[in-house]
């Protein structure tokens, strides 16, 4: 038996929680959470895509295009739900839904491919927002 063998078994066990249903729901969610092309509500069309006073931005640059936050099913309360069943069955434990969001672990079952996706759609929901490095997660009204 070499010494290789527990840590590929170890990457084995990663791998597999990787394929849990509610952590392809959650990555699917964060893929289909964006639309292509510049948002095209009713405020952007009349700002003209000017959003320097918005609060939370609608039109995004991620992965080398121009994409939307499709907002129907993205309030920071939709994300959290998704986001908290694949946490409890990721880690097996409940998020922690105030203070510090544990971004290592978030995304250790994020897809590396949707990393900026996710980036951009905590802080566009309302979810989350990074302060000095850290990822503090808001209170949500449901
Ligand atoms: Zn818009």
């Amino acid at each position: 038996m070499s010494a290789e063998q527990p840590l590929i078994a170890d990457l084995f066990e990663v791998d597999k929680r990787l394929t849990l249903k509610p952590v392809v729901d959650f990555n699917t969610y964060l893929h289909n959470a964006f639309g292509e092309g510049p948002c095209r509500c009713h405020r952007c069309v009349e700002g003209a895509g000017d959003e320097s006073s918005y609060s939370h931005r609608h039109t995004f640059e991620l992965e080398g295009r121009t994409l939307h936050r499709r907002f129907a099913n993205t309030a920071g309360s939709d994300v959290l739900l998704v986001l908290k069943k694949a946490w409890l069955s990721y880690t097996k434990n409940d998020l922690i839904t105030v203070g510090t969001l544990d971004m290592a672990t978030l995304l250790s079952f994020t897809d590396a491919a949707l990393h900026e996706r996710l980036l951009a759609l905590l802080p566009a929901s309302g979810l989350a927002r990074e302060s000095e490095g850290q990822w503090q997660l808001q209170v949500q009204a449901d």
